[in-house]
């Protein structure tokens, strides 16, 4: 049974908005078209939805790349990366600064297993903080609709995987993302992507919580959003300071899910109900 902890938040206790600000959030690379393929591939399946036509006019759907798959991951990992900056390969920066970090924990980088990891490791970050070349606005572009609808809208158990900003070891879980609308929502699907697309950076629990949180607030002016975040974190759990299958739980709440105890209340106790599909 996993222990729980309230995160600094608690509930209905407002985490301070650790460094959110729209103006110095990373603002989606003008150069993103300078993406390695494989990254750009990814920023573009958070930024729409299947079937969607893609940037290059390409329509993609689930057969599509169910047939081409295979293909694709093996193309992966032989296509070399073309980008700017740190991005260069071969032999950039972070495959020497990979290749250095071996070096240093005693192992032989030239050896057979070794060969290919500092390029591996390097094409797994750059996926893995995908989320900072993510355009919100593309993100969200024509789902945002006119509804009289003002009862709570819950959206939950959507499974994400992050880095923590202090190891870059894994944390990931499920969060739970709930609004009161003020005359407009946000298409079903989109609120996935919205977790994606602050998953897939360095982060901290608590920050990330936040950001989607406020994220929702800006762009549906809402009666109040809230967001629930529980998260296993591997730095915690193979370093062992806790004991492992302990789970981070933060909240972060807004507008009427933090000024009344009844709203609050509500999206708790559908967060405790279990699916009626399971
Ligand atoms: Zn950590």
């Amino acid at each position: 049974m996993a222990a729980r902890r309230l995160g600094s938040a608690g509930r209905g206790g407002l985490i301070a908005r650790p460094g959110y600000d729209p103006r110095t959030m990373p603002s989606p690379d003008a150069s993103s078209a300078d993406l390695p393929e494989h990254v750009r591939k990814l920023v573009t399946e958070i930024e729409r939805e299947i079937g969607e036509d893609a940037p290059d006019g390409h329509v993609r759907d689930g057969r599509d790349r169910g047939e081409t798959a295979g293909d694709a991951a093996e193309a992966e990992l032989t296509r070399p990366i073309v980008g700017h900056g740190s991005l260069h390969t071969p032999h950039g920066p972070v495959e020497e600064a990979v290749r250095e970090i071996l070096v240093e924990i005693g192992e032989d980088p030239d050896r057979q297993g070794l060969k290919g990891t500092p390029d591996r490791v390097h094409r797994m970050y750059a996926e893995l903080t995908a989320g900072y070349h993510v355009d919100p606005d593309r993100l969200v572009n024509g789902a945002v609709f006119d509804v009289e609808y003002s009862e709570m809208v819950v959206v939950k158990d959507i499974p994400f995987y992050s880095l923590c900003e202090h190891h870059l070891l894994p944390f990931f879980g499920t969060a739970a993302v709930a609004y009161i609308p003020r005359g407009k929502v946000i298409g079903l699907s989109k609120i996935p992507r919205i977790v994606e697309m602050y998953a897939r950076r360095l982060q901290v629990q608590e920050r990330m919580t936040q950001q989607i949180a406020d994220f929702l607030n800006d762009r549906l002016g809402p009666q109040g959003v809230g967001v629930v975040i529980e998260a296993n974190h591997l730095c915690a759990v193979m370093r062992g300071i806790r004991k492992p299958g302990t789970v981070m739980t933060t909240s972060a709440v807004l507008g009427l899910f933090r000024s009344r105890d009844r709203t609050r209340a509500e999206f708790f106790s559908h967060l405790e109900r279990r699916s009626p599909f399971e």
